[in-house]
């Protein structure tokens, strides 16, 4: 039991999700939504440079304004994080790509007011510099990051003596839970969850590089709209702006909600660009084939990613009344996955034994029957092009409105 607890340690190689903003495009990056998580007056990060070897590496940002920062390190893998107040990345990805030392390095918003540098280590290391300093003209703000190679137990004990008070962290695990609007007593709600977002971009689309956090925002969108119009529907968003929610936080809120339905939606890719269609995924300790344990392996990243700290799996908990819920609630899950993919037979393509199924964290919620929809791949330029494609995400809203519904009447018809 328990088994989809546990985070994958492994860093998927090649899935290097840099957000690529030019500086000369920083008016129009204001402009984007949710481009530094709607902060009044974000930080500017508008140059970056890494240098060094395996044994010393130096990262150097420039800012518009002094920023104010805090580091950490966290273990498995070894990664160092550098919180910062609302931020504007506005240089070129490739001015910050991963060598040296690092082996991955992400950055973007985590929520309205912070936002992060996650720096993923080839080996042990630590800073052994850090510090703001002015530019020549003295306008400028250049944080200076230097990072040598240490020992692992070295490592351990910088883990160990740290402390976390800074409020980056506080904030985050206080931050307000998203509210359905005006529901009624009997209504059916739904949390409807844009996969990623913020500092986590997901994949990138082979054609147009739309990144993946906004193709699920904007179906999202889409889709709780087009369900708030059926009557004693209420659909509310894990998500509506670009910040980082961990896959913890989206049950949560989903829980919280008393929500008698979870929908999460990504678009991710494959290797194999030829494989284009939906897919709709439901828990299980075991995954039903490589595709979907390769999946599941790749989402469950998503709190890695944004720095999180790896949680230990929780002790065997021998409660038969959770179990029966769990068993109840997969059996739901099934149910609502079937109806879904009735609803798109003849008029969406899938990809072959469209109903897989995997470890997957987000869809852990004991009580809240919960699917994963993969609503096509970013890897295939003809699903990409449906994606960005608004009439397109309409007529799948209708779909899963009908499959919706159609769950919910066999629910009640069965006394649930
Ligand atoms: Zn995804």
């Amino acid at each position: 039991m328990f088994k989809w607890f546990r985070i994958a340690a492994k860093m998927s190689a090649g899935r290097k999700l840099f957000h690529a903003a030019w500086l000369f495009a920083f008016a129009a990056l204001c402009a984007v939504p949710g481009a530094a998580a709607g902060a009044k007056d974000p930080l500017l990060a508008y140059g970056a440079r890494i240098v060094g070897d395996d044994a010393r590496t130096r990262i150097v940002i420039d800012f518009d304004r002094e920023p104010h920062f805090s580091v950490h390190y966290i273990a498995n893998p070894e990664r160092i994080v550098v919180d910062l107040p609302a931020t504007a990345f506005g240089f070129p990805a490739k001015d910050l790509e991963a060598r040296g030392l690092f082996k991955d390095i992400r950055y973007g918003a985590m929520d309205e007011e912070s936002a992060r540098i996650v720096l993923t280590a080839a080996r042990p290391v630590q800073l052994a510099f850090v510090k703001v300093q002015t530019d020549e003209n003295g306008n400028g703000h250049r944080l200076v990051l230097d990072a040598e190679m240490i020992d692992k137990q070295k490592f351990a004990e910088l883990v160990k003596t740290q402390s976390w008070t800074d409020q980056a962290e506080a904030a985050q695990t206080t931050s307000a839970i998203p509210q359905p609007e005006k529901t009624a007593p009997g209504d059916f709600v739904i949390a409807v969850d844009a996969g990623h977002g913020g500092i986590d971009t997901g994949a990138i689309g082979v054609d147009t590089k739309t990144e993946e956090k906004q193709v699920t925002l904007a179906f999202a969108k889409a889709l709780a709209d087009r369900l708030n119009k059926e009557p004693g529907i209420k659909a509310f968003l894990t998500r509506d702006d670009d910040e980082f929610l961990s896959l913890a936080q989206r049950v949560q809120i989903a829980r919280q909600n008393h929500a008698g339905l979870f929908i999460s939606l990504h678009a991710d890719t494959l290797k194999q660009k030829d494989i284009r269609g939906a897919t709709v995924y439901t828990i299980s300790d075991k995954a039903s084939d490589k595709l979907a344990a390769d999946l599941a392996e790749r989402e469950n990243l998503s709190d890695q990613i944004a720095g999180k700290e790896t949680t230990t799996e929780p002790p065997e908990v021998a409660d038969i009344l959770l179990d029966l819920t769990r068993r109840e609630t997969q059996a739901f899950s099934i149910s609502l996955a079937e109806s879904v993919l009735s609803s798109f037979k003849d008029q969406v393509s899938t990809i072959n034994n469209p109903h897989r199924h995997a470890g997957f964290r987000v869809l852990q919620a004991p009580d809240v029957p919960s699917i994963l929809l993969e609503l096509g791949f970013l890897s295939n330029v003809d699903d990409e092009k449906l994606l960005l494609d608004e009439s397109w995400r309409g007529k799948m809203a209708d779909l899963l409105t009908n499959a919706v519904k159609r769950y919910r009447t066999s629910v009640m018809a069965n006394g649930g």
